[in-house]
């Protein structure tokens, strides 16, 4: 099954982080019948309250639960801007293994959970190697293999830039203002992180466009 395919009625974990795109992606999973279990994972970013603020909120507007998962002391260990504030938010926003750790825990949660398949919100563009098609099948080669049993990871945004999930999620009557895209602790947007960035250029080439 390729990464943006769906069969009818799947149970699907999905990573939820409170922003944009893993919002739209349980939205649209849920309004194909399927049955999500959000999971969030607190993995040490400086974001992770506020995050799990927007996670909560977009989840019960959904009518979910979303269930935290801490493992904290990642974010201590392998410092990285997302996680340590003594570092640049944009220059170091990579934060080694982090989507293979994501899937990996999606997977392990999903045992618990009697579910086989987890969906992970990345979008067309890859900034980092961890976001690729390529990554997204070896991951599900590799963690399969981990558990002697298929999983099946999906990406169905992967075909989607920053532009098109905003426009879906205007569309659809996403309440944008509940989610949380900024990669610092402060609580308004800082405007410097990546996801920022990218959130702001997309809103700004989207200002002209009528809905
Ligand atoms: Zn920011």
């Amino acid at each position: 099954m390729a990464i943006h395919e769906r069969k009818i009625g799947m149970r699907i974990v999905v990573l939820a982080s409170g922003g944009v795109d893993s919002s739209l992606m349980m939205f649209l999973l849920k309004k194909e019948g399927h049955e999500i279990f959000p999971l969030f994972i607190d993995y040490g970013q400086l974001a992770r309250e506020k995050e799990w603020i927007s996670c909560q909120n977009l989840c019960h507007f959904l009518g979910l639960e979303p269930f935290r998962m801490d493992i904290s002391g990642f974010g201590k260990s392998v410092p990285s801007g997302i996680t340590d504030s003594k570092l640049d938010i944009e220059k170091n926003a990579f934060l080694p293994t982090r989507n293979l750790l994501f899937l990996t825990l999606g997977a392990a949660y999903g045992k618990v959970k009697s579910v086989n398949v987890i969906a992970i919100g990345i979008l067309a563009n890859p900034i980092f190697p961890d976001q690729t098609p390529d990554f997204v099948r070896a991951a599900q080669n590799s963690i399969s293999r981990a558990l002697g049993a298929d999983i099946i990871i999906m990406a169905p945004l992967i075909s989607l830039d920053k532009r098109d999930t905003l426009r879906l999620a205007r569309k659809y009557g996403l309440p944008l203002d509940l989610t949380s895209s900024c990669h610092s602790s402060s609580k308004e947007p800082c405007g410097h992180c990546i996801s920022c960035k990218e959130r702001l250029a997309a809103e700004a080439y989207l200002a002209n466009e009528k809905f």
